[in-house]
């Protein structure tokens, strides 16, 4: 069988269309406001990682579903990178069929209850629901939906494993855990091939679980999916770095045929101003990764970290919200953004600014560290930052940051984190003279195929992106998953 992009679009084609002319007169629908989801509150929530996010009740989600039109256009699906199909899923809520609904997501989604929490549906499906597009109505809230059938769908405890092709014996490598490689490798037990998913960390889940804390996706969330994908056949070998542990060409001797890399930009970056270097400044990829994963916020443990009472985040996205969030719930008084451009480029989710602001978080906009101090041990225990004004555009469309002359002042600090964003990770490029790669160590992939400069290598997320998404890291696990079953299925027939 070929999977093409075609195949993939004609199977969610539905008989059900109607007219959306109609539809808008049905006040039935339109009429109604859209539900919203619980929340814990603010002061409560602070004092420990409990999700912030509290769902929606069965009641809330059918009440959430009646407000889509069923479009005969469904626009919502183009905005979806792994196109689910939307007006299918929320129509069995409506319907109070949640197992049904489910099981539509699972037809795209290997983590449905992941991307109902942390996808940024505002810039992707809800941004082309018909309510906000044609009536600048708040948008059907789908990824609540979408987190609400993947939570039932587990509190029933009758997840439904997906569906698998008799085994074809072909062996496959996934290279990394994160979103890209999980996705592929389900789609690829899907197709019957015996995926191994090779992972450098004791856990599974990449971002997902060293990034991401638990007040905004709780670990256990992250391993049923990962259970899903181990009964559908998938095997997973941890503390395992491909590049080092075993080389690629060692892999090919035991019978690899076709590799997936999805190792992500988990390198970090500093701003390499003086004083970086100082005890108690550190990146947020190893101030998350040490409490997430290490137990570092326990002082118990063999490498805890100090929790800082005057902490600053460096950065504007969701990890510098992450960060700091995570400051203030382990106890720090001061928990401070500071970033040189204004609220309105701040790339973080809408929703996490507003918890944070909610939580206490203080932002500093339009300033910017120049310089770190530290105290007699080394420590951190000072910055100079300066204040910036917007000048014209840059590159990437957002006014460039300017410094204003004179405006440095000083703030008291005991921990900094840099989160000013992150570079691919070095390690399966390094290690693979012939894999052709950008100037900024991202692997050149066909657009359509996401096959590499070495024909069975394929790759996807964040490695070739260079920090983007949990959803867009997913569409390219997808897609190259078809591109790999086609490659591999075309070298067999040859
Ligand atoms: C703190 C934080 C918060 C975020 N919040 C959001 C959010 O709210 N919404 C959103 O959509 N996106 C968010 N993102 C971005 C999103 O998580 C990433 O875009 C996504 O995880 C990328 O997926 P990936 O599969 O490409 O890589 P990753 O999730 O980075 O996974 C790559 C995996 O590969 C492993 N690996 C690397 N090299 C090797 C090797 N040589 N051998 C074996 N294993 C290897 C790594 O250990 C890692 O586990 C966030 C990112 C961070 C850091």
């Amino acid at each position: 069988m070929t999977v093409t992009k075609e195949f993939l679009k004609a199977e969610r084609e539905q008989s059900w269309r109607v007219d959306i002319r109609a539809l808008m007169k049905n006040k039935e629908r339109t009429g109604l406001t859209r539900v919203h989801m619980g929340e814990v509150a603010a002061d409560e929530r602070v004092k420990s990682n409990i999700e912030v996010n509290s769902g929606l009740t069965k009641e809330e989600a059918m009440a959430e579903a009646q407000r889509c039109l069923d479009c005969p256009d469904p626009t919502c699906i183009s905005g979806c990178p792994v196109e689910i199909n939307i007006p299918k899923f929320i129509k069995y809520i409506e319907k109070g069929e949640v197992l049904e609904a489910a099981s539509v997501l699972k037809e795209t989604s290997a983590l449905p209850a992941v991307c109902g929490r942390v996808c940024p549906q505002e810039k992707q499906c809800e941004a082309k629901c018909f309510y906000w597009l044609k009536m600048k109505k708040e948008p059907v809230a789908i990824g609540h939906l979408e987190r609400f059938a993947a939570d039932f769908e587990r509190e029933s405890g009758q997840m439904a494993v997906p569906k698998v092709a008799e085994g074809n014996g072909i062996k496959v490598a996934v290279i990394g855990s994160g979103p890209a490689g999980l996705t592929f490798a389900g789609d690829m037990a899907k197709l019957g091939y015996d995926v191994t998913v090779f992972e450098a960390l004791h856990e599974i889940g990449g971002v997902l679980k060293y990034g991401i804390p638990e007040f905004r996706l709780p670990n256990s969330i992250v391993d049923v999916e990962i259970e899903v994908l181990r009964k559908m056949g998938v095997k997973f070998e941890m503390n395992f770095i491909v590049g080092r542990t075993a080389s690629i060409d060692d892999l090919k001797e035991e019978g690899f045929q076709g590799f997936f890399t999805g190792s992500g930009a988990g390198l970090p970056r500093f701003m390499n101003i003086p004083g970086e270097n100082y005890i108690g400044i550190l990146s947020s990829n190893e101030y998350l990764t040490r409490i997430n994963l290490m137990d570092a916020a326990n002082p118990l443990t063999d490498t805890p970290i100090v929790s800082g009472k005057s902490v600053a985040v460096i950065g504007g996205g969701n990890t510098a919200m992450d960060s700091v969030r995570t400051a203030k719930r382990l106890g720090a008084d001061r928990a401070m953004i500071i970033y040189r451009r204004s609220m309105e480029e701040m790339p973080a989710r809408v929703e996490e600014i507003k918890h944070a602001e909610e939580e206490g978080i203080e932002f500093m906009t339009l300033t910017n560290p120049i310089e770190y101090y530290a105290d007699e041990t080394g420590r951190v225990n000072r910055m100079k930052v300066q204040k910036m004004e917007l000048g014209e555009p840059d590159s990437s469309g957002r006014r460039r940051p300017v410094p204003m002359e004179g405006s440095e002042y000083m703030i008291d600090v005991d921990t900094v984190v840099v989160s000013v964003g992150v570079s691919p990770n070095p390690l399966i490029p390094s290690s693979l003279p012939q894999l052709e790669t950008t100037k900024w160590g991202t692997i050149v992939v066909d657009e359509e195929k996401l096959q590499s400069s070495i024909p069975e290598m394929f790759a996807g997320g964040d490695i070739v992106r260079g920090g983007a998404t949990v959803i867009l890291a997913m569409g390219d696990g997808r897609n190259a998953a078809a591109s790999m079953h086609n490659y591999l299925q075309e070298k067999l027939n040859a």
